[in-house]
């Protein structure tokens, strides 16, 4: 019921602004008491730490949503969808409770949601009164003072920033109202973009993602999205490229598929901001001291950032920037198809588990019988997997990690040994500590394939690049 009036009612307010089909593509930057308060409890949902007692049931309902999605954080875009237009938490759990169940989920799985996602709606109902008394004024107040920062860096010039991506995407202007919700926080990354229920697209952006020209850049990055969910004909770039890496035989299931659309979605935003709103600017890519996503995101630096600024500046053609971007893409999928490459990179990935799992035995087990680590500092060298396993035994009885991240720079295989040159992040919580120690280092690794055919570590010396609390 209310969903047929909700349906009807925004049916006529797509429609009588018919005159406005001419207007060139915007965005509608908003804020919305119900999106933020539901929005904080996704994100502290995330967080081992208690709730405030405001959002507790809902924080409760939103961990059996993610239990039930598993790892599929994209999963929650079904519901997350339905809030736009919303308004009123009523209205939102009548839209949940006309969701289908099973219901088909990003990444096309079939989950069933139904009982979890109505009992989120309804502590967020229930939450909505209490939180829109207490809290939402202040943060209201703050939502605005963003609002106002984000209108002023942008100097009336967002119009000339979508029509810059309009134009770089290849894309014909849709001529759609983006919405764009402003909220106190997000869950991980900060930002992101559903389909609302008329298949459009609608993206979220905490203010606390990104600050200065970074965050008008995530709200371009957003809007990208929703771009191109409209781009209904898939004429532009980004579709073009997709298609371009299937027809060369990557797998549509591999990440580069999906990973070098969205790494011009990045870069072309920051170049927009970079070139239509300020040349200082620094890409969100770039990172800060815990790491840059460009190091991250395959061949973003090698291939993909090149390539888009050259085409950018003109002096490639949009076709030279795909075959290059397609050329790259085809090399690095030749050589992660290659079965010893795999092997030393199920490697790393085993050692940032068992580091991660705190498991000494595990952690041991990746290394070769005779294999020697070499610390830094002077440190006595660990001779053996006996020694290494009591060494790595008592080192995480004293401290837990909680985070581990290695990334490697350069990986030489020949025959039966591989010299891997790489970074790692590592955040260390000591007991009692209030928040971790980051640790950042650079390793040289000598992997070994064992007579079994598994790959350990045979040689390890690392050295810090630096120390931050
Ligand atoms: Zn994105």
């Amino acid at each position: 019921m209310f969903r047929h009036a909700t349906r009807v009612i925004a049916t006529v307010i797509v429609l009588l602004p018919g005159a406005t089909l001419a207007q060139p593509t915007s965005l509608r930057i908003q804020l919305d008491p119900l999106i933020d308060l539901y929005m904080s409890a996704r994100a502290m949902a995330e967080r081992p730490d208690e709730p405030p007692p405001v959002f507790a049931p809902a924080v409760a309902a939103a961990r059996s949503v993610q239990d039930r999605l598993g790892r599929n954080t994209l999963g929650w875009g079904v519901i997350d969808g339905a809030l736009d237009g919303s308004g009123q938490a009523e209205t939102f759990r009548a839209r949940v409770a006309e969701m289908p169940d099973p219901v088909r989920v990003f990444g096309g799985q079939s989950v069933s949601l139904r009982t979890q996602a109505l009992a989120m709606a309804g502590a967020i109902q229930d939450a909505q009164p209490r939180f829109v008394e207490d809290l939402w004024p202040r943060r209201q107040a703050q939502l605005n003072t963003s609002l106002d920062a984000i209108i002023q860096r942008f100097g009336g010039r967002e119009q000339a920033c979508l029509s810059f991506m309009l134009d770089a995407l290849g894309m014909p202007d849709p001529h759609v109202t983006i919405p764009v919700y402003l909220v106190t926080s997000a869950p991980w990354p900060g930002a992101m973009t559903f389909f609302n229920d008329d298949r459009q697209g609608v993206c979220f952006v905490a203010t606390d993602a990104a600050t200065d020209t970074r965050l008008l850049e995530t709200i371009l990055h957003e809007a990208t999205h929703a771009l191109e969910i409209a781009d209904a004909g898939s004429m532009g770039v980004l579709a073009q490229l997709e298609r371009r890496l299937i027809a060369a035989g990557i797998p549509e299931n591999n990440r580069l598929v999906h990973d070098l659309p969205h790494t011009i979605m990045f870069v072309n935003a920051a170049e927009t901001v970079r070139r239509t709103i300020d040349p200082r600017h620094i890409a969100y890519g770039e990172g800060d001291e815990s790491g840059a996503l460009y190091d991250r995101l395959p061949l973003a630096r090698t291939a993909v950032i090149p390539a888009w600024i050259d085409y950018l500046d003109h002096t490639t053609t949009k076709e030279q920037m795909l075959d290059r971007i397609v050329a790259a893409a085809v090399s690095l999928h030749e050589k992660n198809s290659d079965p010893a490459r795999v092997g030393v990179m199920d490697l790393l990935s085993g050692l940032a588990r068992a580091e991660l799992a705190g498991d000494g035995e595990a952690l041991s087990g990746l290394f070769t019988t005779d294999a020697l680590i070499m610390p830094p500092g002077g440190a006595p060298v660990i001779s053996g997997r006996n020694a290494i396993h009591t060494h790595y035994t008592d080192l995480f009885e004293a401290a837990g990690l909680t985070g581990v991240r290695i990334i490697p720079d350069e990986i030489d295989i020949s025959g039966d040994q591989a010299v891997v040159v790489g970074r790692t992040r590592t955040e260390v919580t000591p007991a009692g500590a209030v928040g971790p120690d980051i640790h950042l280092d650079r390793f040289l690794l000598v992997a070994q394939r064992d007579a079994d055919g598994t790959w350990r570590v045979h040689r390890l010396m690392w050295t810090p690049l630096e120390s931050s609390r």
